[in-house]
C-alpha cells in the first residue's frame, strides 16, 4: 500500500527530497504524474478519468505534505523501506490503510510510472 502522511506533520521537508517517484508535494503546492517519473501523454487516474500527465494538479493537503498514492510504491525497486518514513523526524509517513496494495501490484506501479517493462 501507498503511504500518507498525517497531520503530526511539522512541514520540516526532510521527506520530498528522499522520495524516488517525487511523490511527496509541500502543502497547497500543484502537483503533476510527469513530475519524476516518465509518464507521457494521458494518464488514467484512480477515479478512472483522463488526464494530461503533465496537468496541474489542485493540492492535496494545503497545510502540511502529502503523498500522492498514485506515484507512491513504498519505495519498491528502489529501497529496502520507504525513505520518507526513514527520514521522518516526528514519525508521521504511515502506511494508508485506505489505499491497499500487494507488493506485485507497487512493482506493477513502479514498472508504469517509469515506464520498464515487466
Ligand atoms: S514510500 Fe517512498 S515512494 Fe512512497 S512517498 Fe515515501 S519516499 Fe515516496
Ligand atoms: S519528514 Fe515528516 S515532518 Fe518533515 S515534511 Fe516530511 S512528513 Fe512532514
Amino acid at each position: 500500500m501507498s503511504l500518507k502522511i498525517t497531520e503530526k506533520c511539522i512541514n520540516c521537508g526532510a521527506c520530498e527530497a528522499e522520495c524516488p517517484n517525487k511523490a511527496i508535494y509541500e502543502g497547497s503546492k500543484k502537483w503533476s504524474f510527469s513530475e519524476g517519473t516518465n509518464l507521457k501523454g494521458k494518464f488514467i487516474n484512480k477515479l478512472g478519468i483522463k488526464m494530461d500527465v503533465n496537468c496541474l494538479q489542485e493540492p492535496i493537503k494545503y497545510d502540511y505534505y502529502f503523498i500522492v498514492t498514485e506515484k507512491c510504491t513504498e519505495c519498491l525497486g528502489f529501497f529496502d523501506e520507504p525513505q520518507c518514513a526513514s527520514v521522518c523526524p516526528v514519525n508521521c509517513c504511515i502506511l494508508d490503510e485506505k489505499n491497499l496494495e500487494s507488493k506485485e501490484d507497487l512493482l506493477k506501479k513502479k514498472n508504469f510510472i517509469h515506464c520498464k517493462k515487466e
